[in-house]
């Protein structure tokens, strides 16, 4: 019998704006039948059964998009339900133009241990631009409302590559970054996704990004500056001080199991990857039917297993443990990618260490590209 996984994400579709560049599964919150939400979803953790967890991940959408009330009964439904005596990490996704004292003060009555804000730019100009609901102000107010609460494992989003940003810009953006003094920052060049207004704006000729140049000096120079100031880069997008890497996304890079809970959640059971379904009311009317909600429903062959398990591990500066990946696939390593290793570590791409495959910092800026070249034909 397999062991169950040991980490959950939920997720809460609503937004109370839709950014301009985002893909994501989410609705406009106004006219939501969100408190029926709230009780389908804990009706899907309720069929899961789930074991006591180590991780535990509220994203979105914009979990504080919900008011404090539906917040209170979410994480007090929550809470109630699922055995957290072996919690590690409770992470909860909030937006600065959200996140209301009431919120604050819900969140610090819950276990919730860990808040992550989608700050995004701190340029007021910017933020409008790429169709934020909040301004510079509200990051500080954010911050320092959590600091006040007790919340310090604070991590924040950023964009770089906006539209019209230039490398001043960025500068200015990190040194604001870490004049919050937080210990964990996420840093995303942006991507243009179909079905987006950027898209559109893009194919009309309207969008104004920097070219590719100019977006790595960015990456370079972000980069640079965060390990000057003790951030470690543990993940191609992630910067941690020491101790205060995400465990719950670690998970995800060591290609672990999770429960996936909520409307257009994805999940990994089994050996099987799923994904819920979208439009709330679709997702509503499978729950209150199967108890469940899943429409994607993939089983991964041993090769996918493989290939994902080299995608994923490859993110992180730790890398991949020859040894496990031989126990978890009882096959040889050095026969299925010992040239392909050969070949990285001579063009510089990996480190020369045979027992832990890992990326030099040239390989993590090349990130994917890297990975890609462990796909067995
Ligand atoms: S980026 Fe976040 S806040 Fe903006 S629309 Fe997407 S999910 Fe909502």
């Amino acid at each position: 019998m397999q062991q169950k996984p040991s980490s959950a994400y939920v997720h809460i579709p609503f937004c109370t704006q839709i950014c301009y560049y985002c893909d994501f599964s989410k609705v406009f919150i106004k006219n939501q039948p969100v408190d029926t939400y709230l009780v389908k979803l804990m009706q899907e953790v309720d069929y899961y059964e789930l074991p006591a967890l180590r991780t535990l991940y509220i994203g979105g959408g914009t979990p504080t998009a919900l008011s404090a009330e539906q917040l209170d009964v979410l994480l007090t439904n929550l809470e109630a339900r699922l055995d957290l005596s072996q919690l590690q990490e409770f992470t909860i996704e909030a937006n600065p133009g959200d996140l209301t004292a009431e919120k604050i003060a819900v969140l610090k009555r819950s276990k919730v241990n860990r808040i992550s804000l989608g700050v995004q730019t701190f340029n007021d100009r910017h933020l409008r631009q790429i169709g934020r609901g909040h301004n510079e102000a509200q990051i500080y107010d954010s911050i320092s409302g959590l600091k006040e609460a007790g919340f310090f494992n604070i991590s924040i989003d950023l964009i770089y590559a906006l539209p019209g940003q230039t490398m001043m810009d960025i500068e200015k953006n990190v040194e604001k970054a870490l004049a919050l003094d937080i210990p964990h920052l996420s840093l995303y060049s942006l991507i243009l996704e179909n079905h987006t207004v950027f898209m559109n704006r893009q194919r009309r000729g309207q969008l104004h990004l920097p070219n590719e140049d100019t977006e790595s000096d960015m990456f370079a120079y972000i980069l640079s500056e965060l390990k000057r100031q003790g951030f470690d880069h543990y993940e191609i997008s992630n910067f941690a001080k020491p101790g205060f890497e995400s465990r719950h996304n670690l998970m995800y890079w060591d290609n672990a199991e999770y429960y996936g809970i909520g409307a257009g959640a994805s999940g990994y059971l089994n050996g099987m990857r799923y994904r819920n379904r979208g439009p709330i009311q679709h997702y509503l009317k499978a729950v209150s039917e199967q108890g469940h909600a899943r429409l994607h429903e993939e089983y991964l062959t041993k090769a996918e297993q493989m290939e994902e398990e080299m995608f994923l591990g490859l993110r992180k500066k730790s890398g991949i443990s020859v040894a496990r990946f031989e126990e978890k696939f009882q096959l040889s390593f050095n026969d299925l990618y010992g040239a392909i290793v050969d070949q990285l570590i001579a063009e510089g791409l990996l480190k020369n260490n045979k027992q832990q495959i890992q990326m030099t910092q040239k390989g993590l800026f090349l990130g994917d590209t890297v990975a890609e070249r462990f796909i067995l034909e």
